[in-house]
């Protein structure tokens, strides 16, 4: 398929101060567009300016959520080019949420083309400050104007884009965490495993509650026994034990990020040793109690890597690493960054230029 470009005729003025970028403030000049319709399937590939769509008041994302996104970014080197982290990953993901979803499947190769069609002709809205990048954010949401509980016949799948800025503007900051106990985010056989607004809708009240007490995110207990640790809100999650590195094991609630494959990856060729496994607070907290949970961190695309310096589980309290980023936790997003930002060779195909 062909993408036609439209460029805009009245350019927006770009954000000329790099360091007050934030995160998701401000889009680019253009978006790309492509429709499904039953017994079409994929068709109209399209790169148009920036502008609000029009949706019948009826569409059936409004109701029943029958939505999907991914989330990945697009580095400026330092060496001139632009790439992408992983975007087959992303892609297949995609594929992963739709078929959960009932949303008839993308082609993947042809989706990463677009992503770096549409990076190409907004190529001057990639930041280039350190630290700063160009987040994409790919999503596919249903528009019958039928308010009838069935999987939608037509759909939009959409890119757009935003310059976002340093994560970490003053270095890696560990966060604290609260163990939420009372509500849940997803549980197996749900969507947990899925890049869909209804998980986000979910976890909206505990956030909230967490960040009345002054903390940043939740992590999250499975859904049957609040007992075995899944993810914190937009990340996975990393314990150093002393002798194991362990993550959540993905069981069907869990989103298996591409941050989290890429370390287990990392760290195993490091030559340490990862387990996926089930391990429950309980655990955790006798770990700590004994000295042996030396660190913790939440990995996603956003941050990256994120050190936790604090978790509180109940009234219970811990510190770890005495509040600091531990020496693996900084390695590793010096690592992950490094290849991101072209510095460092990754393994074949993670690095992908536009
Ligand atoms: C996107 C996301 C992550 C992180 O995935 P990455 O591919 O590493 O960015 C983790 N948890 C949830 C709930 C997410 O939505």
């Amino acid at each position: 398929m062909e993408i036609k470009i439209e460029r805009t005729k009245n350019p927006k003025t770009r954000p000329s101060d790099e360091s007050k970028l934030g995160f998701g403030n401000y889009y680019t000049d253009h978006m790309f567009i492509m429709n499904y319709d039953e017994g079409q399937g994929w068709h109209d590939p399209r790169i148009v300016p920036y502008a609000p769509v029009e949706l019948d008041p009826a569409a059936m994302c409004l109701h029943y959520g029958q939505e999907v996104f991914e989330g990945l970014k697009a580095y400026r080197c330092e060496d001139g080019e632009v790439r992408l982290f992983r975007p087959d990953k992303n892609m297949a993901r995609l594929n992963l949420s739709n078929d959960r979803l009932c949303i008839p499947p993308i082609d993947e190769e042809f989706a990463v083309e677009a992503i770096k069609t549409l990076v190409k002709v907004d190529e001057d809205w990639i930041p280039s400050a350190e630290g700063t990048s160009l987040y994409i954010r790919p999503f596919i949401f249903a528009i019958d104007a039928h308010i009838g509980v069935h999987p939608a016949k037509h759909l939009l799948f959409m890119i757009i884009l935003s310059p976002v800025g340093a994560y970490y503007p003053e270095g890696l900051n560990p966060v604290k965490i609260y163990v939420e106990t009372n509500y849940v985010r997803a549980v197996k056989g749900g969507m947990g495993f899925t890049k869909t607004g209804g998980n986000y809708a979910a976890s909206l009240k505990a956030q909230d509650e967490a960040e009345k007490v002054g903390y940043t995110q939740v992590l999250w207990l499975d859904g049957v026994e609040r007992k075995y640790v899944e993810e914190v809100g937009t990340m996975n999650v990393f314990f150093v034990l002393d002798g194991e590195v362990v993550t959540p094991a993905l069981q069907g609630s869990i989103l298996g990020g591409i941050t989290r494959m890429s370390c287990i990856e990392i760290l195993k060729s490091w030559g340490l040793n990862v387990s996926e496994r089930r391990i429950s607070i309980d655990e955790l907290s006798k770990a700590y109690d004994e000295g042996r949970l030396l660190e913790a961190f939440g990995s996603g695309t956003a941050a990256v890597i994120s050190p936790i310096g604090e978790l509180r589980w109940g009234d219970k309290v811990m510190e770890i690493n005495n509040g600091e980023i531990g020496e693996l936790s900084q390695k590793l997003y010096d690592t992950l960054t490094g290849i991101q930002w072209g510095k460092i060779e990754g393994p074949e195909g993670w690095s992908v230029k536009i």
